[in-house]
């Protein structure tokens, strides 16, 4: 979820690059996870975190829909978000031993927590949320943190659903019927979302050959650049 707020107010004022050392280690704070609670509808899901809980949980889009994830609307987009629920309005995986039970192959968001995105230009750095968390921390290598496979290949696939994700406000924003409006939401959901992802490629769909890809997430990232030509193909949306 983007926020419009001055950075100086709620950071130490940084910017961090991938190989930059933060303190944002808080992996000694014996479950305190008061970042796991009350979190509203703030982490949003893109599709390689769906990717991830549905091929870590084993469980569908739409079984995740009724329990652990939720639909929001930010910025006129319908998104999934982690869903917070029960008294104390936290996350359906944290356990009662106040840990992530999907710690694994938890959102992006979590791996980011207690840093944030700054987009600029063409790309994007990382601030340390100052105001978010107060317990004491260690410095660690913000790639180490955020603890991605192929970082890469996975910053360029941020990037252009960032991108993607805010030509479709742009849209949603400029126009004022309500139907083309829900049709574009239906779309996007089905298209990025509610389509399972398949969790092997076979490469005859791309050669004429039988063999899988040799890298799991590489099953993603075909599908999502397939699927990302075709929504735009179908929205006229320039790359
Ligand atoms: S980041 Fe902060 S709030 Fe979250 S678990 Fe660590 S110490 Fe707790
Ligand atoms: S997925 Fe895990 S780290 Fe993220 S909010 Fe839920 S319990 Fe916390």
């Amino acid at each position: 979820m983007r926020r419009y707020v001055n950075l100086e107010e709620i950071s130490d004022g940084k910017k961090y690059d991938e190989e930059d050392m933060v303190k944002a280690d808080c992996l000694d704070c014996s479950g305190c996870s008061k970042c796991c609670q009350g979190m509203g509808n703030s982490i949003t899901l893109d599709p390689y975190d769906i990717w991830r809980l549905t091929k870590g949980t084993g469980l569908s889009m739409e079984a995740l829909l009724t329990e652990q994830v939720e639909l929001s609307v930010a910025d006129g987009v319908i998104l999934p978000n982690l869903k917070m629920t029960g008294e104390r309005e936290q996350c359906a995986f944290l356990n009662e031993k106040g840990r992530c039970s999907i710690h694994a192959f938890r959102p992006g968001i979590c791996r980011l927590f207690p840093l944030g995105r700054y987009y600029e230009g063409n790309t994007f750095r990382y601030f340390l949320q100052t105001g978010e968390c107060i317990h004491p921390k260690t410095k660690i290598k913000v790639r180490k943190w955020i603890d991605t496979p192929d970082y890469k290949r996975n910053k360029e696939f941020i990037l252009q659903w960032h991108s993607l994700v805010n030509q479709v406000e742009e849209l949603i924003r400029d126009n004022e019927d309500d139907e083309f409006r829900k049709n574009i939401n239906l779309l996007f959901l089905k298209t990025f979302y509610l389509t399972p992802y398949q969790t092997e490629i076979k490469t005859s769909e791309k050669s004429g050959e039988t063999d899988m890809e040799g890298c799991e997430d590489d099953a993603f990232y075909i599908q999502f650049y397939e699927r990302q030509k075709r929504f735009r193909a179908i929205l006229q949306l320039p790359k």
